[in-house]
């Protein structure tokens, strides 16, 4: 069956046209029109809007606001965005990066959404045609979302208090065994005086783990210090299983290597 695209300058109108059953927003494509070719009927029409603010990097202040459209390959390469750079490059190929979407990134499920995880261990706010949320409320209730996710804010983290890890079996661009991401700050005396932690494959979306931030808190970050925070790292998890990894060997792997973030 042959898929209609209607191309629309404002989200105002693409969001008017999404309204129609069947229709389904394109980003890049890289999920919803490698579904359509493998027959997925639920898509009859694909939406889009040329809306330049979508395509729009904006630096502010220390300030973040990055466009839907954006893709991992504008991210990982924008000079004041270095930062966050690593969490762009661990998004496929290079291909799939030309491609891919932060506003696709948000919608993708696991194994996929690792620049989601980068975004969620931020403290990301999502903006959609409809107002704006805290990422976790936008993750949480993404699945019956119709509005265009527009943009994502955030504040710039300074590169030494953000770290993320993504482990994967294919070199380099294999999907995730999982994916971790920390935005944490430490006191004078070196210890965590703030931090997210997110996850990415141990649940159907990205999770924080708050167990292990709640441990973290007044630690030193060495061996010692973060033994409470690896035991509760899966605290609430329910990893997916799939052809790269069960979901016990994710719940095994997942202090090793949430220790190796804490300590690099
Ligand atoms: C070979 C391959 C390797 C991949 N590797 C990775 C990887 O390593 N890590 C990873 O995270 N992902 C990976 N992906 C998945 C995917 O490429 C990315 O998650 C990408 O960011 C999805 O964005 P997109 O713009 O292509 O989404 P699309 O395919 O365009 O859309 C995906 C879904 O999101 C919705 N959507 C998209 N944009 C918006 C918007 N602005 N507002 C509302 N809804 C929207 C669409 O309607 C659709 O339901 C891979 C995919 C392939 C095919």
């Amino acid at each position: 069956m042959a898929l209609a695209l209607q191309t629309f300058s404002t989200v105002g109108d693409a969001n008017a046209a999404l309204k129609a059953t069947g229709t389904r927003y394109l980003g890049g494509g890289t999920l919803v029109v490698r579904a359509a070719n493998e027959g997925d009927i639920s898509v009859s029409g694909l939406v889009r809007s040329t809306d330049p603010s979508l395509s729009a990097i904006e630096i502010d202040n220390g300030k973040a606001r990055i466009g839907a459209s954006v893709t991992m390959a504008a991210i990982a390469r924008h000079p004041e965005l270095g930062a966050i750079a690593k969490a762009a490059r661990a998004v496929g190929g290079p291909a799939i990066r030309n491609m891919a979407t932060v506003g696709g990134n948000l919608f993708a499920p696991a194994p996929y959404g690792d620049f989601a995880v980068a975004l969620l261990a931020l403290g990301a706010t999502v903006d959609t045609d409809d107002g704006e949320m805290p990422i976790e409320d936008f993750l949480a209730g993404r699945d019956g979302s119709r509005a265009i996710v527009t943009s994502v804010r955030f504040e710039l983290p300074k590169a030494e208090n953000f770290r993320f890890l993504k482990v994967s079996r294919v070199k380099p661009k294999g999907v995730s065994v999982l994916s971790i991401a920390a935005a944490l700050e430490q006191a004078g005396d070196s210890t965590v005086s703030s931090v997210r932690i997110a996850l990415g494959c141990m649940a159907d979306r990205p999770m924080r783990a708050r167990g292990a931030e709640k441990a973290l808190i007044g630690s030193t970050l060495n061996q010692d210090g973060i033994a409470a925070a690896l035991a509760a790292a899966g605290e609430g998890t329910s990893p997916i299983t799939d052809p790269i990894a069960s979901a016990w060997y994710r719940a095994e792997v997942l202090p090793v290597h949430l220790g190796r973030l804490l300590l690099g």
